[in-house]
């Protein structure tokens, strides 16, 4: 796979640089990160310098999220792109940044690794929860029975409202 790295050098020099490639959905970098993907994740950025020498990077991700449906925990793939500005400022200017909106720019590195910031960028953007349709049925909370597949035989409070309808017409 590419890495995910901006060459500051050829950066100073060219003025402008396009970067593109792929993160392994597997990467250990979204280990913990609560996210789970279906499949490598496309990157595609651009990187220049601002008058004040710090690095700016934009672009965008392609991913494809696993998640499970809120009410009836299906697994679903969601596809999820997002856009991303990342800001990498030499470390003297970091103490200015009450919000911690930018990446330190260390004053001898050669070349900047986007995965970790693109991993922060991804948990604050990232839906955290899915629906597998917008009228998802759920679980039955008697029996757990997923009422998209089947009814079951509880009955009471968490009766599909839908019944009640028909009996109400019924006995008019
Ligand atoms: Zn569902
Ligand atoms: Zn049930």
């Amino acid at each position: 796979m590419t890495m995910l790295r901006v060459d500051l050098v050829r950066l100073e020099r060219e003025g402008v640089l396009r970067v593109e490639g792929a993160i392994n959905p597997y990467d250990p970098l979204f280990e913990e990160s609560g996210m789970r993907f279906a499949s490598p994740l496309h990157v595609r950025i651009e990187a220049t310098i601002a008058g004040s020498g710090e690095v700016v990077i934009r672009g965008s991700v392609q991913a494809s999220l696993v998640q499970e449906c809120r009410r009836c925990l299906v697994e679903l793939n969601s596809p999820f792109d997002t856009e991303l500005t990342l800001v990498f400022a030499p470390a003297d200017e970091l103490g200015e940044d009450p919000a911690g909106d930018l990446y330190p720019l260390g004053a001898s590195a050669t070349e900047l690794d986007l995965r970790g910031p693109i991993r922060e960028e991804l948990v604050l953007t990232a839906p955290s929860y899915a629906f597998c349709q917008e009228d998802c049925r759920g679980l039955c909370s008697g029996c757990g029975t997923n009422l998209n597949e089947e009814n079951c035989q509880c009955s009471g409070e968490d009766a599909d409202p839908h019944w009640d309808v028909l009996r109400t017409l019924g006995s008019e």
